[in-house]
């Protein structure tokens, strides 16, 4: 804390990042990235974007990016908003569609980013508790709210809302945006892109991080009505004219036009995710129904803190959140075959 500091500044309560691990040796299952590489044409793309070209500004629109995803999805360009990854596209819808009058809703335990962003704009929000089994029942959120947001499949649990739940839920609320935070959707669910004509309020969020393998790039995007997307216009011209560099939207354009690497890459991901809930269930974890690229488990007789640094001093990490309900779950990213087997070599001992 320093004298500088504005009051906001000492207020704010950040986002801990998962760790990035400066050993390379270590088997990292921790933040839910793909274990596969980017499409080759994707990096083939940047490969060809690097010269002098990087002198020029990039497009400021990333028009070839909006109308690749456009294409993509069935839908106009004027219903894409691209961004710095989905984490910044998620801070400017916060700050251009969230901060109301009333208070938004998610669910208590969702994507931890969210409450953070609340602290920084100063927006109201309320929790709503999931099931025990981590259901989200979406006649809990029929009341005056300022929107609604949560993960699906969500995080950290990996349970997917069927698409017909998430029409039920616009139905019942459409006074105030809902955002569907898809950032795992590739990996078993259906996109709620499909209702984005039928229901104005709703705003679906998708990034490249995870199901095609661009963590390090940083590219996310919102789909929605085109006078939702213009909030986010507004609030990004007011904020950064460039969020996507040159590379990111030749890159980001590839890889979605790569289909095929796409859709192999992320069935060898539900493939293993398969293997490894039934190997865990033999080991005795009870592994919580997923659909995303990680899977969220406790075992009844082992603490979930003293198995997490069990497998690292073998040196496999995953993530664990000390955090209320979910402070006996561990959440394992899929990795290769190899390493999947190398967690579940590194677990067996500490559960015997
Ligand atoms: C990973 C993740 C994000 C952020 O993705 P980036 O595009 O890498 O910023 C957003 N929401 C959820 C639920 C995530 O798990």
């Amino acid at each position: 804390m320093s004298k500088f500091w504005s009051p906001l500044v000492k207020d704010l309560v950040p986002y801990v990042p998962g760790e990035q691990p400066k050993l390379s040796k270590l088997v990292k299952l921790n933040t839910n990235e793909n274990p596969y590489g980017p499409s080759p044409k994707a990096l083939a793309a940047m490969q060809a974007e690097i010269g002098d070209s990087l002198r020029l500004y990039p497009d400021p629109n990333s028009d070839l990016l909006k109308q690749t995803v456009a294409n993509y999805y069935g839908v106009q360009p004027a219903q894409v908003f691209v961004g710095n990854g989905s984490d910044e596209v998620l801070a400017h819808l916060f700050y251009g569609l969230f901060k109301q009058d009333l208070p938004i809703l998610f669910p208590d335990i969702t994507y931890s980013f969210y409450p953070v962003y609340c602290g920084l704009y100063g927006i109201q929000y309320e929790t709503v508790a999931l099931a025990d089994d981590f259901s989200l029942d979406v006649s809990a959120y029929a009341k005056p709210n300022g929107g609604i947001i949560f993960a699906n499949p969500n995080a950290p649990t990996g349970r997917l809302l069927a698409l017909d739940e998430i029409r039920c839920l616009l139905e019942l609320n459409r006074e105030s945006v809902v955002v569907i935070d898809e950032a795992y959707i590739d990996f078993g669910g259906q996109s709620a892109i499909s209702l984005v004509n039928d229901f104005p309020n709703l705003l679906v969020t998708q990034t490249l991080s995870k199901s095609r393998s661009l963590a390090g790039l940083r590219v996310g995007l919102a789909v929605g009505h085109a006078e939702l997307i213009e909030a986010l216009e507004r609030v990004k011209n007011s904020f950064n004219s460039y969020p996507l560099d040159r590379m990111a939207i030749v890159g980001a354009a590839a890889a979605f036009a790569d289909d095929d690497y796409f859709i192999d890459t992320c069935s060898k991901v539900i493939e293993s995710r398969n293997e490894v809930t039934t190997a865990l269930a033999a080991l005795g974890f009870n592994v919580v129904p997923s659909a995303a690229n990680f899977i969220f488990a406790s075992h009844p007789a082992r603490d979930a803190a003293t198995l997490a640094q069990g497998l690292r001093e073998q040196g496999v990490i995953v993530r664990h959140f000390k955090a209320a309900r979910i402070d006996q779950y561990l959440r394992i990213t899929i990795g290769t075959p190899e390493q999947n087997q190398a967690l579940l070599e590194a677990l067996k001992p500490l559960c015997a």
